[in-house]
């Protein structure tokens, strides 16, 4: 087993080799002072013995005779965690120490490693570490190694497991290593190996997100093709739920959250993304107040905002888009003539009825009609241009040294009056070639 009992703390020989320079000397005096009764099994107090292999590696063990149900526990877990990575053993010491400073200032919490606490229960199956509240239990498991060769067995093993924790009346909340999500925030999708399906949870958090969306917009199939997502399910929840992932960092430990709304349970997996998510720091992510906190209040108003501004950008272009497919399936008339004729009586306009065109423009992208009609910028018209048209820079370079400084076209309330209809950046230069040959 990892764990003993020295100098009346929990020491842990696995983290004790991690941190060692020279593996025969460290052994060597580990094994000197086990042999004078320095560790004391956390269970039995019955004192251990080091045992060194290159297959097994570096750990403690009963002398034989001594009956512990650590022994059995111990040996569970081993196998269990035998696929975990190196750096396993090093974020469990850690979380395991920052619950455990809590522990100290909350007395109804109490955190021990899960075969240890569950030792005499003999357990199919043991979390990393238990947290214990009042009568609440959370199972905590560190995932390493996930990726796609081992994604079909790894997914059978953990459901096997989450469902066994679920079963003992435990909730559960699993860490997992590194970024395995992949996140397309212009498509808005994130991409999922099946395990990380399994392995997302519902918060506090996530419930409150039902709400905001649901404030927005509470016809999901709409507000996913406002936002362009393409969705392979017609029928779908709302029901937002969260995946949480541990970083090594050069200080230790932090962790990472990330909302979605599930949309394919099949292969390939993929979900509507709420946010980008966040990084936060470890002492954010597991503060404890009668639960892990796990998010980070600002972050989340913030992640919040960030989705209500998009929104409301792409419904208005929603609402355009809508408007305009109904105005096409109106008594038809040629739209390259009526590009070219609003071209020639806007450009072509009087000075009277120019002021007219620039006081209909402003108020157009202004919301306050009572303002003054003022005179467009480029750098205004060639925003509107970026997210009307999808005007990409090499285009909006040619439009400025060609269009702007050669031909000395300046009218751009007036060409926005033009483009405005239009839908992409080569229509518009046609018809403000149209124009300018005349
Ligand atoms: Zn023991």
């Amino acid at each position: 087993m990892y764990h003993a009992i020295y100098e009346g703390k929990l020491f842990n020989i696995e983290e004790q080799m991690n941190n060692s320079l020279n593996r025969e000397q460290e052994i060597e005096s580990l094994k000197k002072r086990a042999d004078k009764g320095a560790y004391t099994c956390p269970h039995c107090v019955a004192s251990l013995i080091v045992k060194a292999g290159d297959i097994r590696g570096v750990f403690f063990a009963h002398s034989s005779g001594d009956a512990c149900v650590l022994n059995e526990s111990y040996n569970t877990y081993k196998n269990q965690t035998a696929r975990e990575s190196k750096q396993h053993s090093v974020m469990r010491e850690i979380v395991h120490e920052v619950l455990k400073n809590q522990e100290k200032v909350q007395t109804d919490l109490h955190v021990d490693f899960g075969y240890i606490a569950k030792a005499t229960e003999k357990w199919n199956h043991y979390p990393d570490i238990i947290l214990r509240n009042h009568e609440d239990e959370l199972a905590i498991s560190i995932l390493t190694n996930v990726d796609r060769s081992k994604d079909s067995k790894l997914t059978k093993q953990i459901k096997k497991r989450n469902q066994y924790y679920r079963d003992k009346g435990l909730q559960t909340i699993w860490f997992i290593e590194d970024q395995e999500l992949s996140l397309d925030w212009g498509n808005q999708v994130i991409h999922l190996w099946e395990s990380e399906i399994d392995l997302s949870i519902k918060t506090a958090e996530d419930t409150q997100w039902d709400v905001f969306i649901n404030g927005l917009n509470n016809n999901l199939p709409e507000l996913f093709d406002i936002f362009g997502y393409w969705r392979k399910n017609s029928e779908i929840k709302m029901d937002t739920r969260s995946l949480y992932y541990i970083h090594s960092t050069q200080e230790g430990i932090d962790f990472s959250v990330h909302r979605f709304i599930i949309d394919e349970l099949q292969f390939p997996h993929r979900a509507f993304a709420l946010s980008k998510g966040y990084r936060m720091s470890i002492s954010t992510a597991l503060s404890f107040n009668e639960k892990l906190a796990l998010s980070d209040t600002t972050l989340e108003k913030n992640d919040q905002d960030t989705f209500r501004q998009k929104y409301d950008l792409m419904k208005a272009k929603w609402d355009e888009k809508n408007e305009a497919r109904l105005k096409s399936q109106e008594p038809i008339h040629d739209p390259h003539h009526s590009f070219n004729l609003t071209i020639a009586e806007s450009i072509g306009a009087t000075t009277e009825q120019g002021e007219i065109a620039s006081q209909q423009v402003a108020s157009s992208y202004s919301p306050d009609i009572n303002r003054p009609a003022k005179k467009m910028q480029y750098t205004e018209f060639r925003d509107l241009l970026t997210a009307r048209l999808g005007m990409t820079q090499k285009q909006q370079m040619h439009l400025w040294t060609y269009y702007v400084l050669k031909r000395g076209v300046k009218e751009f309330n007036q060409l926005w009056l033009v483009a405005e209809h239009l839908e992409t950046f080569d229509q518009f230069e046609e018809a403000l070639n149209d124009y300018l040959s005349r």
